[in-house]
């Protein structure tokens, strides 16, 4: 569907978006908050969920310190797997079902914050967990109603999960990471406390990283809102409504701060600035792509990180998996090398915001320039060459599209229309890149 911008009413198209802001505090310190906040969101006994490695560090007893003065009373699940399955999603959903908790604080990365959003919504509404997942994997049954409060605490620079409706998980008998959206999943509220930068090693500060650039990224070329066809009733209008001009101005001021100290971030675990800034930049894209939605990079990853062989990253656990920045970043410069010519002054504008010198660049030339840029970067915070560096070959293409196509929801979200052979191209051109 193209509709022309001034025949979009008589076409059906969108002629209008919305802003679902989250409520964020952001600052260093901001963690000593969680109690005072839990308790005006009205809890009394919450389900606090975290996982084996964060116990350790201070943050976590920062967080129950402060939960227990507030009085709020806690159950404490930190059985969070690094990367949720279907198996794990149900065993917090039980655990949320026996606590009897009136709330739920998530402290961790985007695993634990999904697990936790998981939890509170099957305990709040039980269901097979089918029920809720997106098709056509699930049933893609909305959301019955209000979800108990959960105020979500990122300790990492990356999925933006605490201001999304989005959790995602692996379906380990279909081979295929799928998810549940829906706006009644969305964190109450989140407190953003860029000093828990400072205790992630380099390797996850990249990959995060480059997951955050992505969502800036995948949200400033998407389909524009007025190119979709508008919701009946109107309150129907999805999460991933394409590309508008709300999403896009957290969209720039990301990919111009990731341009700025995305590599000293990497380099650096003492510097405050650039590891505070990159935080920043991760809240920004959470609620810019929470409001348009991410495209072909990241709904290639879910085939990148579900089909893992035998690929252990350092800076994870001993482990084959595929960190999930690190499987969008090894797709995106094929993808734009394809997309840039479908908006090329918005492709040299994301090189642009990255530190690219665009002087001089045609349109034509709009999609190589950022492909140079993205692969600059990449090499420069060491991120895998292509699919080849997490361990795939030719012979895995089919695979992998076969992974990805069950991605509607994402693909339909791209600039242009990528059916089965465009993404077998996509695939074997990410393959190598240097
Ligand atoms: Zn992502």
């Amino acid at each position: 569907m193209t509709c022309g911008a001034l025949a979009a009413i008589e076409a059906g198209c969108e002629t209008a978006f919305t802003v679902d802001a989250s409520r964020v505090t952001f600052g260093r310190g901001a963690l000593g908050e969680a109690g005072a906040r839990a308790r005006a969101l009205g809890m009394r006994r919450a389900a606090l969920f975290t996982d084996p490695r964060l116990r350790a560090l201070p943050w976590s007893e920062e967080v129950r310190g402060s939960l227990a003065a507030a009085g709020v009373e806690l159950a404490i699940y930190d059985a969070v797997a690094i990367e949720p399955t279907d198996a794990s999603f149900e065993d917090a959903a039980r655990f949320a079902a026996d606590a009897r908790v009136d709330g739920y604080v998530s402290l961790g990365g985007g695993s634990v914050i999904d697990t936790a959003k998981a939890a509170n919504l099957y305990a709040s509404h039980p269901a097979p967990l089918r029920a809720y997942v997106n098709v056509p994997a699930g049933d893609g049954r909305p959301v019955p109603g209000p979800l108990a409060p959960h105020l979500a605490c990122p300790t990492t620079s990356g999925t933006g999960s605490e201001v999304t409706g989005i959790a995602i998980f692996d379906w380990v008998a279909l081979g295929a990471k799928t998810g549940i959206a829906s706006q009644r999943l969305r964190p109450s509220e989140a407190i953003v406390d860029p000093r828990c930068a400072s205790t992630m090693p380099a390797e996850v500060v990249a990959a995060s990283g480059m997951d955050v650039l992505c969502h800036a990224l995948e949200s400033y070329t998407a389909r524009p809102y007025t190119r979709r066809a508008a919701p009946v009733p109107p309150t129907a209008r999805p999460m991933s409504q394409g590309g508008n001009p709300w999403s896009d101005l957290g969209c720039r001021e990301a990919l111009r701060l990731l341009g700025a100290y995305l590599e000293r971030a990497v380099r650096d675990a003492t510097d405050e600035e650039a590891r505070s800034q990159v935080m920043w930049a991760a809240t920004l894209a959470g609620i810019a792509f929470g409001n348009a939605g991410v495209h072909a990079p990241h709904a290639m990853a879910y085939a990148v990180a579900g089909r893992v062989r035998d690929f252990r990253p350092a800076g994870y656990p001993d482990a084959p998996l595929v960190p999930h920045g690190m499987a969008v970043a090894v797709s995106a410069p094929a993808v734009v090398r394809y997309t840039g010519g479908t908006a090329p002054a918005r492709h040299l504008e994301v090189a642009a915001l990255l530190g690219a010198d665009v002087r001089g660049a045609a349109d034509a030339d709009a999609g190589e320039v950022l492909a140079g840029e993205l692969l600059r970067l990449m090499r420069a915070v060491a991120m895998p060459n292509g699919a080849s560096g997490v361990g795939y070959g030719p012979d895995d293409i089919d695979g992998l599209v076969e992974g990805t196509l069950p991605q509607q929801r994402l693909l339909g979200n791209a600039p242009c229309e990528l059916p089965r052979e465009a993404l077998a191209g996509l695939f074997s051109r990410a393959l190598r890149y240097w």
